[in-house]
């Protein structure tokens, strides 16, 4: 049987979702998973404990579990194990990126380098400390984009108009930077940031599948709520786009291009660009699936298959099949990631039944806890939960997730005062 290890922080939907794919086209899984207060074995799933921060001690772990259970492909879940993958990929001779690809895919400021040395389009950028006047920096023009070069999911990605606003937006990200909880995460970028321009236009996302370095797209997605700033909070995902066909193809190529420059090679990239007057714009090629829940947005067919899932998809990927004849299925289908209205302890929720009567709708997953404390962007970036919803077009998958929404009412409790 073959066997893929899939490299992740969480133990959350994506992995079940791994696991029935797994059951389903015969594979086994190995799973190496970052917990942060390891007990013996919590989740009975044998996976390998990892640091994703201490990737020597990683890397020889699991090749010491490979040495034993022969791992036939290698995927990354989420941002973290990115770089890591790739170099297990690289010591156990299976398919992967180059390790140097990896690196500079996870790095917004090597990303840009990259790009920009590609002759792609990129704004002006420069990398700076979160701890100097960035204001006076003669390089700035308004408006900019400030963003801390280690996290991710648009965590203290900032838009400023002005100087006052500059200073505003650098004074929350040393703040946030200096957080316990983001201190933890130990990119070794701590205080690092970029400041860049303000690109403005459309912005999309694209998932797809690189072999040997040739992409295989799987969605363009739209982002049809305009995503302008001051935070960059996403909220609704639909594929297929309503971009031009001939704006479709330059965006792909587009993508292929940053892949080319980045240096990635295999497996699947999750890109975001925006389209404007300015043109195509790649902010960012991630070389890993579309995050969580969100990736049951995505249902493929096959000339002797329906209904098969991204997670099966990649697993046949990863294990070195042709997977040319999975195309994305007819209908339009969308996610919206329920934004989180305001900070505080959440509470309950109240309307679930009368979201998911709407049509279309298929599913409402809140995934708040009770008494979990939401935050919000900058700071934050997790959401309520999620609604998915399919129909013939996109813009009734779009009007079925916006009802739905309305149909919920949260309770969000002050949060306590510190001191
Ligand atoms: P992250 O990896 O944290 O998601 P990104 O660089 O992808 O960081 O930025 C997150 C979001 O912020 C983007 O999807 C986009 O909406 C917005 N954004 C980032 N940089 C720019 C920019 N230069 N111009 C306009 N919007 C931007």
């Amino acid at each position: 049987m073959r066997r893929i290890l899939i490299l992740s922080t969480t133990t959350g939907y994506q992995l079940r979702s791994f696991g029935d794919a797994a059951t389903k086209a015969g594979f086994e899984l190995m799973f190496a998973t970052d917990r942060c207060h390891q007990l013996d074995d919590p989740w009975r799933d044998a996976a390998v404990a990892v640091r994703f921060h201490e990737e020597e001690a990683s890397l020889d772990a699991i090749v010491d579990a490979a040495a034993v259970r022969r791992i036939d492909g290698v995927i990354a879940v989420g941002d973290r194990p990115v770089v890591l993958a790739a170099r297990i990929a690289q010591e156990l001779c299976v398919a992967g990126n180059p390790v140097t690809a990896a690196a500079a895919s996870v790095n917004k400021l090597a990303t840009r380098r990259r790009l920009s040395g590609a002759g792609l389009p990129v704004p002006w950028f420069f990398d700076a400390n979160a701890r100097t006047t960035l204001s006076r920096d003669a390089r700035v023009r308004y408006p900019c984009v400030v963003k801390p070069l280690g996290l991710s999911g648009s965590r203290g990605v900032m838009r400023a108009n002005s100087a006052s606003e500059l200073d505003e937006a650098v004074g929350r990200l040393r703040a946030l930077l200096s957080r316990v909880d983001v201190r933890a995460i130990r990119t070794g970028l701590d205080d690092d940031v970029l400041v860049e321009g303000f690109i403005e236009g459309r912005e999309f996302a694209i998932e797809g599948l690189l072999t040997d370095g040739v992409l295989q797209p799987l969605a363009i997605f739209d982002k049809p709520d305009p995503l302008d700033g001051p935070f960059f909070e996403e909220t609704i995902y639909v594929t297929p786009s309503n971009l031009e066909e001939e704006l479709q193809s330059a965006v792909l190529d587009h993508v292929q291009l940053a892949v080319d420059a980045l240096g990635l090679t295999t497996g699947a990239v999750h890109a975001e660009c925006r389209v404007g007057r300015g043109g195509i714009h790649i902010l960012e090629v991630a070389a890993r699936p579309i995050g969580g829940l969100c990736s049951k947005v995505l249902r493929f067919t096959s000339p002797d298959s329906s209904d098969v899932t991204l997670e099966e998809v990649l697993l046949r990927h990863a294990a070195g099949e042709d997977v040319s004849r999975f195309e994305r299925e007819a209908s339009a289908s969308g996610v919206m990631m329920i934004p989180i209205p305001r900070r505080g302890m959440f509470k309950r929720v109240h309307g679930v039944e009368a979201a998911a009567a709407v049509e279309g709708v298929e599913d409402v997953r809140i995934t708040a806890k009770p008494d979990q404390l939401l935050e919000q962007l900058p700071e934050a970036g997790s959401y309520l939960g999620f609604i998915f919803a399919r129909a013939d077009s996109p813009k009734r998958v779009i009007a079925g997730l916006k009802d739905a929404h309305s149909r919920l009412q949260f309770d969000i409790a002050s949060p306590i005062p510190v001191g």
